[in-house]
């Protein structure tokens, strides 16, 4: 595909903050973005130049939407992979149907990364009772069960801390296809965004360490201060996942970092990622423009930071601080949410240091 020029338009689908973001990049390339989303009064939208708001099993929305727009790309990896392929046949998507039907499977993404070398904790799919019993006696307790399809920030799984919990979590979780994987004592979790463009060129942004509040993301620190041989695998890890599965665009990847300084795929989303906000401010060329860059045919920017950097998430009533954020070190993002639930993102503060400062991270009281 030729690079589109100026002035054409990019369909998003999904109308979260991470459309939103990317819709602010693209407007500064001076691309118009159309949203395709359930909801009215989206973050994306509210951003955007125009809006479908439409299911996405909605066939006449989706024909529609295929005819005004010169590409697309999405920022929610739960879009039926149908939709996706009902787009492709009239105008290109990135990234395709492909990714998106592993990412959305954790058995898949699970098995993908296994078949490709990568180390992933045990793990076995749960799709019955005998499954499980079968699943429990492999890779015993403690050990987590996840639901396969739509799980996020902790929901759809449970840790089984003895072999007698198995039954009653998998009732908790409704009986869904299911996997088992062995509880991992990691030191850190980190994660890479890859971004591939289309003619196969791979980069990679710094590893970030993530650290979680009650199962939501609430700091990531770029770059992760673990071990370079850490570092190495994931980065290569993440460039051979966004390969193998001919992404085109951004492919974040988790991992969680063993106490012999080696990691462990865990999952990943073919689009933006909470953990590359960073890249904002700390990047010449952010996460959300690359990916803009890739959907649109332009050439990759550079993936280097300039600062290091750490973000902070703003969840539920976090938000509600806007003006002394504001007047902080760090950088304020909203996302227009009008209401504030809790566990829901309503923000976050990026704060940047020196690229070359010695104590990393940082103290608590230096953190956004
Ligand atoms: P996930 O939705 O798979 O990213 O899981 C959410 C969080 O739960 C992870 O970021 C970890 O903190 C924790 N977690 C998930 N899987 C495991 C595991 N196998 N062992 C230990 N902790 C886990």
């Amino acid at each position: 595909m030729k690079a589109l020029p100026p002035g054409s338009t990019i369909g998003v689908l999904g109308g979260g903050q991470l459309g939103r973001m990317m819709a602010l990049a693209a407007a500064r390339l001076g691309y118009r973005v159309h949203v395709f989303c359930p909801d009215w009064d989206s973050p994306a939208e509210q951003v955007s130049a125009a809006a479908t708001v439409a299911a996405y099993d909605d066939a006449a929305a989706l024909d529609a939407f295929a005819a005004s727009v010169d590409a697309v790309t999405l920022e929610f990896e739960n879009v039926p992979v149908a939709a996706v392929e009902r787009l492709a046949r009239t105008v290109p998507v990135r990234p395709g149907a492909r990714v998106l039907s592993v990412a959305q499977d954790r058995m898949a993404e699970k098995t993908t990364a296994r078949d490709l070398g990568i180390p992933v904790a045990p793990f076995e799919a749960v799709t019955s009772d005998t499954d499980l019993a079968d699943a429990i006696a492999s890779i015993g307790a403690p050990s987590v069960l996840k639901t396969r399809r739509e799980g996020y920030d902790g929901k759809g799984q449970r840790i089984i801390r003895k072999a007698s919990d198995a039954d009653a979590a998998f009732a908790d979780l409704g009986r869904a296809p299911a996997i088992l994987e062995a509880f991992v004592e990691f030191t850190s979790e980190i994660s890479v965004i890859a971004a591939r463009g289309e003619d196969g060129e791979t980069r990679t942004y710094a590893a970030v360490e993530n650290r979680h509040k009650d199962h939501i993301l609430d700091l990531t620190i770029a770059p992760a201060a673990v071990a370079s041989a850490a570092i190495k695998q994931a980065e290569e890890a993440a460039r051979a996942l966004a390969d193998a599965l001919q992404v085109v665009g951004l492919l974040a990847v988790e991992f969680f970092v063993t106490p012999e300084d080696g990691v462990l795929f865990n999952e990943m989303a073919p689009r933006p990622h909470n953990s590359g906000h960073w890249t904002i401010e700390a990047c010449r060329v952010s996460q959300f423009e690359q990916q803009v860059r890739a959907t649109a045919g332009l050439p990759l920017g550079p993936t280097g930071y300039h600062h290091r950097a750490v973000m902070r998430n703003l969840i539920g009533t976090d938000a509600d601080r806007w003006a002394d954020l504001a007047d902080g070190d760090g950088t304020l993002h909203l996302y227009g949410k009008a209401e504030s639930r809790p566990g829901r993102k309503m923000g976050h503060v990026t704060r940047l240091y020196a690229p070359d400062r010695p104590n990393w991270p940082p103290k608590e009281a230096e953190l956004p």
